[in-house]
């Protein structure tokens, strides 16, 4: 039913509100459901996990330097004071748009007369889904505690491993991609080798892991000005890690990874490469881009649906540059906040949105524990003073004092002392990695 029009109420009923489900309660959903604060209507958001997560530091639960917790919240909790949200945690498989239904996997639906898809992307093989097992990607908490899993439990078993070419296998980690992920994952696990786990283990010398970043393109940060790339680049190799440009992967196996001409047995092999968006234009049969990103109008509604809009890692859209909005969280809240005023204006009875226009407000990266790079367009940093404004932009996105402070300190003590308070193994010494 198109949001101007009511529906059909007993005589005398007072009207019900305008009913909008948002499916997805990340960086974009939830930012809509912020903006819609005020307005009137009930709205139903649901999503397949029971928490908001904080994707830019999953990479330090994976390494073991934050705790599950300091980067995620219950969603249920976030919205407790707002009566007009029901928060529910159920998986979407489909929209009926002629009944204007949003499908769940447990055979229910949703009825509603704006629906927003803010359903995100996971990471993909470039047709290569067979490597999946064996070079896990970074999207999940439980994609994070996995590899965080793998990273401790290689250390373990080098530990007792005799045969020196095994125990090499076993203190080798390569990571794929040259983007922040790939970058934050390689300098940090390098520095977990490197200053907080040589004084805890006997037999072996953590110093002497190897961290391999391999990325088939010719830079590293490839987003970023090639001088903050390039600093990039040497600050990796000065914490010890092997950077390896221009080779694409072409294996993944349970033994290591093939790249350009070399073979590397590597244990511990992580993907930070390609993303694929979420099934959502596949729902709606809409047309998409060559990774699924469903190719919005430029009011982000999707074509032919003025009552669906799309918005974050799922949609694409060009910026005022031309290119593509990236597939960050500031896009996707923006993105958010924007189809909250469409809403809204249009409940007022202001059918007339000026198209969606996205301002890139810059982009980081964290090297290691005391480097960083920043890009601002016309302001570029690096080094110490880099790595603080980011460590405090990042603080300042987290939700609630509690885990501000929790982080804050977490990361002081790495500063400060090296050690990383999450090195925990939760699953026993039986249930071996690979
Ligand atoms: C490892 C990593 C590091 C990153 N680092 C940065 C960074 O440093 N800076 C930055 O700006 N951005 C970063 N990003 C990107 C940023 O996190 C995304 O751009 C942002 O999360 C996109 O927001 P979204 O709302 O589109 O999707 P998401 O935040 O991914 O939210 C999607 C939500 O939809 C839910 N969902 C998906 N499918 C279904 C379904 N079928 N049914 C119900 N619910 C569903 C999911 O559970 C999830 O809660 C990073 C991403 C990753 C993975």
């Amino acid at each position: 039913m198109p949001m101007e029009q009511s529906r059909q109420l007993p005589a005398g009923a007072a009207p019900e509100p305008h009913r909008i489900v948002i499916v997805g309660g990340g960086f974009g959903g939830l930012e809509a459901v912020h903006r819609l604060a005020g307005a009137p209507v009930r709205i139903t958001l649901v999503d397949r996990r029971n928490h908001h997560l904080f994707q830019p530091l999953l990479y330090q639960v994976a390494t073991a330097s934050l705790a599950t917790s300091e980067i995620a919240w219950p969603i249920r909790h976030l919205l407790r004071d707002r009566p007009e949200i029901t928060t529910l945690f159920a998986t979407v498989n489909g929209v009926d748009t002629s009944e204007h239904r949003v499908l769940l996997e447990d055979g229910g639906a949703l009825p509603y007369d704006t629906l927003i898809l803010a359903t995100g992307a996971r990471h993909a093989y470039f047709g290569h889904d067979e490597w999946e097992p064996f070079a896990p990607g970074l999207k999940t908490l439980e994609d994070a505690t996995t590899l965080r899993r793998r990273i401790l439990v290689a250390f373990e078993r080098a530990e007792r491993e005799t045969d020196p070419q095994r125990q090499a296998a076993l203190m080798t980690f390569v990571i794929i991609g040259e983007g922040p992920t790939g970058v934050e994952l390689a300098g940090t696990i390098a520095e977990l080798a490197r200053d907080t786990l040589p004084p805890d283990f006997r037999n072996i010398d953590t110093h002497k892991a190897r961290v391999v970043l391999i990325e088939a393109g010719p830079r590293v940060l490839a987003g970023f000005a090639d001088d903050l790339s390039a600093y990039a680049r040497r600050s990796l190799e000065s914490l010890g890690v092997e950077v390896m440009l221009g080779k694409p992967v072409t294996a993944c196996t349970a033994d290591g990874v093939v790249f350009g001409d070399s073979n590397l047995a590597a244990k511990t092999v992580i993907w930070a490469a390609g993303v694929r968006a979420s099934p959502a234009a596949e729902w709606l049969g809409a047309p998409a881009d060559r990774a699924g990103r469903l190719i919005v109008n430029p009011d982000l509604t999707v074509p032919g649906h003025p009552e669906i809009f799309a918005v974050g890692d799922t949609v694409t859209i060009s910026a005022p540059d031309g290119n593509p909005v990236p597939g960050i969280a500031p896009a996707a809240k923006q993105e958010g906040r924007y189809v909250a005023g469409v809403i809204k204006a249009r409940l007022r009875g202001d059918k007339t949105a000026a198209p969606f226009r996205y301002a890139h407000a810059g982009s980081l990266a964290q090297i290691g524990k005391r480097l960083a790079v920043i890009d601002f367009g016309r302001i570029k940093l690096r080094g110490t003073l880099a790595w603080w404004i980011w460590g405090i932009a990042h603080i300042y996105f987290l939700i609630g004092l509690r885990n501000r402070l929790s982080v804050a300190i977490s990361w002081l003590w790495i500063y400060l002392r090296d050690q990383r308070s999450a090195r925990l193994i939760t699953q026993g010494s039986s249930k071996v990695v690979r």
